[in-house]
Order: structure tokens, then C-alpha cells, then sequence
């Protein structure tokens, strides 16, 4: 705890040195969305761990050698560490999603901070590794929440294809068709696509997400990694 809140003092000097000194960098604002190549996917899921989803999506993405990026809830890797460590031990990376998944938008600065704080420290528990992306819940920005994010030493990533596979009775085949269109107008655009899947909910563990596992697999085999490139959102930053 004590090295983590060392270790996020330094990375928020550094961030401020790099915002105030870069040409082009963004004050505060800057966030990873994809890169210019309309080939490179980026899977991601966010409101894990989950049981249950969680260890099958595990076994599609490694059958197909695939790495995601995962953004999970504190509270959820709290009662099941073992989890967040089985995704981070698959080789895939991980990202905070916050402690309790609150609209950032709608919370004090201070409570913006615990939630970020409390989720990189769950994660670092659990990992023993240090966290830098984050994802923000619902995708609500606010400069300072990007400024705590920065502080903690945190990229925050946002997506430009969505599956909508929370919205309930959502089928994986309607999932994946969300997906294409998302990723047929990154390709117009010349854009990579960072396509958003859930493998839990947010309320609560053992929410249903086989839908959001099945059309996972459907993306894999549509677009299987000998015609694209399979990368995780690091990577674009
Ligand atoms: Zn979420």
C-alpha cells in the first residue's frame, strides 16, 4: 500500500512533467482509444471478475491464443482474487474499473480518488503487480477524474465499438452484429477497433454474460487472427 501510493506520486509528476512539456499531448486529456490501423482489435471486458463467465471466457480467448485487456471492479476482485489472478496469469492485462462502479460524473473529487485508489490497491493485492490503465464506468469523463486517474499513475481507456450486451435478452448473434457495425466504421475511418464486452455486471457477481462469452468466440472466428492482429489497449498508447 505504502510503495502504491509511493510509486502514484511519482507517475502523477511525471504525468503532470509530460502534459505540461509535450507538444502534443492533451492537458489531462489524454486517452487510449485505438490506433490508425484498421486492422488491429483490442477485445475488452469490463465488470469482472465473475464466476462462472470468467473462467469460460478464459478458455475461448486462450483456445484461439488471443490476449485481452479486463477492467474489473475492486469490490468483485476482493472476494475473488483468485480470479483476477488467473486472467493476469493467461497473459492478458488488467485495468481498474473502479471500486464500486459509481457514475464518476455524479460523486465528489474525493470519492473519485477512493474509488481509483481502492481499485488499483485490490488489484496490486491480488496481483502483485502495479495497474496502469483504467477505465472509467458508463465511460463518464471529467477532467478530474482523469487528473485523479493520472495522479495514480493511470491511462484511461474508452472504446469505439460496442456490443450493447447489457442491455437484457441481448442474443450473442445481436451482440456481434453491434460489434460489426462499430468495426465496419472504424475501417472507413482508417481506426483499429477496441471493442467493449461485459464478462460480469456490475450490481453484483453471477450475472449471466454467456451471451457477451458466445459472441466473444463468434468475433474470434469472424475474425480469426490470421486476418487481423489481436492486441491489448496498451499497446495504442
Ligand atoms: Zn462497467
Amino acid at each position: 500500500m505504502v510503495g502504491s501510493i509511493a510509486t502514484a506520486a511519482a507517475a502523477g509528476v511525471a504525468g503532470y512533467t509530460y502534459a505540461a512539456m509535450a507538444p502534443g499531448s492533451q492537458l489531462f486529456g489524454r486517452t487510449i482509444v485505438a490506433g490508425r490501423d484498421p486492422n488491429e482489435f483490442a477485445l475488452t471486458f469490463d465488470d469482472g471478475p465473475n464466476d462462472g463467465c470468467t473462467e469460460r471466457l478464459l478458455e475461448v480467448l486462450g483456445a484461439h491464443e488471443v490476449r485481452a485487456t479486463f477492467f474489473l471492479i475492486g469490490k468483485f476482485v476482493r472476494q475473488r482474487p483468485e480470479l483476477a489472478r488467473a486472467i493476469h496469469a493467461a497473459g492478458h492485462r488488467v485495468g481498474n474499473h473502479t471500486m464500486s462502479h459509481p457514475w464518476l460524473l455524479l460523486v465528489s473529487p474525493r470519492r473519485v480518488r477512493e474509488e481509483l485508489a481502492g481499485c488499483n490497491a485490490a488489484l496490486e493485492d491480488a496481483l502483485g503487480a502495479p495497474v496502469t490503465l483504467m477505465r472509467p464506468p458508463h465511460g463518464a469523463r471529467r477532467p478530474d477524474v482523469l487528473r485523479a486517474a493520472r495522479q495514480l499513475g493511470l491511462t484511461p481507456v474508452q472504446w469505439n465499438a460496442m456490443g450493447f450486451d447489457w442491455r437484457p435478452g441481448t442474443t450473442a448473434a445481436q451482440i456481434v452484429a453491434h460489434l460489426e457495425r462499430g468495426i465496419a466504421r472504424n475501417q472507413r475511418r482508417g481506426y483499429g477497433s477496441n471493442l467493449l464486452l461485459h464478462d460480469g455486471g456490475h450490481v453484483a457477481l453471477g450475472a449471466d454474460r454467456s451471451q457477451s462469452v458466445e459472441a466473444a468466440r463468434m468475433v474470434l472466428d469472424r475474425y480469426p487472427a490470421e486476418t487481423v492482429r489481436y492486441l491489448t489497449v496498451d499497446a495504442w498508447a
